[in-house]
């Protein structure tokens, strides 16, 4: 059985916090962070997690990547049409990213710029890839990844959930190993602290999202900070 830690932060900034997060016992988690303007944001994460903890349990285990996936269309039609029907959640939006650990293997879905991260043998990887404007500028090599953590269109999404009615989500599944440790979390924390000192805290720490969410506060806290961390 994993142990799994989890929270998350409104920040040092913000008076709301948009992100959303969920665990599905036993081992199923999603974030979701929304955005829009006035409370939409919040209204969107939100229910990108209902509609996934409502949809996921109807379906027999395991959850394969393509009922992952379906669980996020199934969101962005319910988004995209209370967005259309109220005037002040038009335009709103969030990300989403799931995993599903299942006998010894994991599986995910993923829209937008929350992250998927693992860590094996002190190897810190993205397993995710944030559909931002400026990750496809790293991608074709324009940006240096960090001439793109402090780039004025960093928040720019590429894709997001509820926002059209086209979207492709991004899935996988790999093998899990003993002693893994996954990190789901919102950018609030990855564009405050770096890759090295989230590897540095999931290595050591026995109490790894609080450390994690203490990290990002000090270094300033500039937006709601969410963190699911699952050690296999
Ligand atoms: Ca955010």
């Amino acid at each position: 059985m994993s142990k799994v830690y989890h929270a998350t932060h409104v920040g040092k900034v913000r008076n709301n916090n948009e992100d959303a997060l969920i665990y599905i016992e036993p081992e199923t988690f999603v974030v979701a962070d929304g955005m829009g303007g006035a409370a939409a944001g919040e209204i969107a994460s939100r229910m990108l997690v209902e509609t996934v903890e409502d949809f996921l349990p109807s379906v027999p285990r395991p959850w394969h990547e393509d009922i992952l996936q379906k669980s996020i269309l199934k969101a962005n039609a319910a988004i995209l049409r209370t967005a259309r029907s109220n005037e002040n959640y038009r335009g709103m939006g969030t990300t989403a990213t799931i995993l599903h650990l299942y006998d010894g293997r994991a599986y995910y879905a993923h829209v937008g710029d929350s992250r998927l991260y693992r860590l094996r043998n002190n190897q810190l990887e993205q397993i995710t890839e944030d559909h931002s404007y400026v990750e496809e500028l790293v991608r074709r090599g324009t940006l240096t990844p960090e001439e793109a953590r402090v780039h004025p269109l960093k928040n720019l999404l590429t894709q997001a959930v509820g926002v059209i009615e086209e979207i492709s989500v991004d899935t996988a599944s790999f093998s899990v190993a003993d002693g893994d440790i996954y990190l789901l979390c919102t950018d609030g924390l990855t564009n405050m602290i770096s890759d090295k000192t989230i590897a540095e805290i999931l290595s050591n720490s026995s109490s790894p999202v609080e450390e994690l969410i203490d990290a990002a506060l000090d270094n300033g806290g500039h937006d709601n900070i969410s963190a699911i961390v699952i050690v296999v």
